[in-house]
């Protein structure tokens, strides 16, 4: 793993390398929330995402992504239950379809990639956190551990959060 001091908070960065399956399009981004904990199972990553029912999202430092094959990217606005457009941008691959990273204007400063794009060996899960249950179909099964926490929509803490609780600062 490549530890990158971070000059904000002095506490190093992990820098995550992905890719989609067909290998058009390439990023890297510096992460301080690289664990795998967080299971998403609502019906936009589920469908987009997530063929087992949920999707895995990582935090990471948008002003660090950089990207080779930008050309090939899609952005998918998920269209809610209201019609509107959801603020959120989904980024994939145009040629294969791969789910990339998620980003929203609304937080810039963010950018949450999909633990199934990284290609750098991501840290090992202590716990699971598993949410928007409440949108999970009856045949997905949720594996919840003792030390996980479950959520049917939002969790109670945000992905810092979580990390710093399980001394995973970064
Ligand atoms: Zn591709
Ligand atoms: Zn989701």
């Amino acid at each position: 793993m490549a530890l990158i001091p971070d000059l904000d908070d002095e506490v190093p960065a992990m820098r995550l390398e992905g890719s989609c399956h067909c290998g058009a399009v390439r990023f890297s981004v510096e992460s301080h929330e690289p664990v795998p904990f967080m299971r998403c199972y609502c019906s936009i990553c589920r469908k987009t995402a997530g063929s087992g029912g949920f999707a895995v999202n990582l935090g990471a430092d948008h002003a660090t992504l950089q990207v080779h094959g930008r050309e090939h990217l899609g952005v998918y606005r998920a269209r809610m239950e209201d019609g509107r457009r959801s603020s959120g941008e989904r980024h994939f691959c145009r040629e294969c379809g791969t789910a990339l990273w998620l980003y929203d204007p609304t937080w810039p400063d963010l950018v949450h990639p999909h633990a199934g794009a990284i290609d750098t060996a991501l840290p090992g899960v202590p716990a699971v956190t598993h949410m928007m249950l409440g949108s999970k179909p009856a045949w997905v099964e949720a594996h919840v551990r003792p030390a996980d926490k479950s959520f049917d929509a939002y969790p109670d803490e945000s992905l810092a959060e979580w990390h710093r609780r399980h001394g995973q600062t970064r």
